[in-house]
């Protein structure tokens, strides 16, 4: 893989220059992972034109060095990354006004930027690096498509096991072993796995209930590699589907399939939203869809862009985005058919190619 940390570090200067600000101190640890290649947890990064500083701690004395390595002039602080800031500043000339990331950004920390150390300006910025993220590279659709393949694997041998009897928490267990067995070198988020009418809580993690024969399955997790994140919802019925059960859920394949097949970079938000939803208002389940459509997916799980009702921002070409449509009917379950697609410059790539056919298992 070509090195493509120093073009993401040049456009950040751009970014800096057109928001007039000398310098900026990267507090959010994805966003220094995206520019330096740190995996660790403890960072501070300051980028300014002519120089990129690391701080961390002495625990990662030997990874940023294997990690980060020239890239940067790297200082290991004993005491703080802040106290380590600070003595930095007081050698650094010409930087007079310089932005921290007011997303993340701690308050008690916030109130040591205009207390301690130094004399800077210092300018609330949101989203410079979070921009350049949105659109993937080649390496990192890859990444994401591994992610999805591993997702994808641990499904399969998942449903091999699914039974009545079970309780959601030992699918959960089944899937997550699987999943590190894939490789996966984290869970992006809490393990979704909700069974009957637990189907229709569209955030429900997994519980003790018991699976019953007849049960909607639905089941919403993702893969970690390399830092990137998958995201996946399959839902399926335990026995023989009911005819009310397919009606349902063919409505929520068809929404799937229309927006994953429509969806483009330079749409707005709220429109590619409004493929997958007219379809299930037309058919009376509006109300039964109370989430947006999806979002972005990389290094973070939920990042930019976001296609919802409200947004009216485009989406960018080359971003990795979710579609994911849902009906839920509090009582009697819910379905939600989820996958990741690249909006590449020729139109929507699906990287989660897994059967959105309702199936039937145990
Ligand atoms: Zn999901
Ligand atoms: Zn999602």
């Amino acid at each position: 893989m070509a090195d493509r940390r120093p073009a993401r570090i040049a456009a950040l200067r751009d970014s800096l220059i057109a928001a007039h600000i000398d310098g900026l101190v990267i507090t959010s640890l994805p966003n220094v992972r995206y520019l330096t290649g740190f995996s660790g947890s403890s960072a501070l990064v300051l980028v300014t034109q002519r120089d990129l500083y690391f701080i961390t701690d002495f625990r990662y004395d030997t990874q940023v060095g294997e990690e980060v390595g020239d890239l940067a002039t790297i200082r290991i602080e004993q005491q703080s990354l802040w106290t380590g800031l600070w003595n930095l500043a007081g050698s650094l000339s010409g930087l007079e006004v310089v932005g921290f990331e007011s997303s993340h950004l701690l308050h008690r920390d916030f109130q040591r930027l205009l207390t301690d150390g130094t004399r800077w300006q210092w300018r609330p910025q949101v989203n410079l690096v979070e921009a350049l993220r949105e659109k993937k590279d080649a390496d990192e659709v890859a990444l994401i498509r591994k992610a999805g393949e591993m997702a994808i694997s641990a499904l399969k041998k998942t449903l091999g096991e699914v039974r009545p009897g079970l309780t959601e928490l030992n699918v959960a267990g089944i899937l997550e072993k699987a999943l590190r067995d894939q490789g996966s070198e984290d869970f992006p988020f809490a393990t979704i796995v909700a069974s009957g009418p637990r189907a229709a809580l569209p955030h429900a993690r997994a519980s003790t209930r018991v699976i019953e024969h007849g049960d909607l399955l639905l089941v919403d997790f993702g893969a970690q590699y390399k830092g990137y994140c998958s995201d996946i919802t399959r839902t399926v019925v335990i026995g023989p589907a009911s005819e009310e059960q397919r009606a349902v859920y063919d409505i929520v394949q068809q929404a799937n399939a229309m927006a994953s097949k429509s969806v483009r970079a330079g749409m707005k938000g709220q429109d590619a939203d409004g493929l997958a939803r007219r379809y299930i208002e037309d058919r009376g389940y509006g109300d039964a869809f109370g989430h947006s459509l999806g979002h972005g997916l990389g290094l973070e799980v939920h990042e930019a862009p976001r296609l919802a009702k409200s947004v009216e921002t485009l989406l960018g070409e080359g971003s990795v985005v979710t579609i994911e449509p849902g009906i839920y009917r509090p009582g009697w379950g819910g379905v939600r058919i989820e996958d990741d697609v690249h909006l590449a410059p020729g139109g929507p790539e699906i990287l989660t190619d897994f059967t959105r056919e309702l199936l039937e298992v145990a």
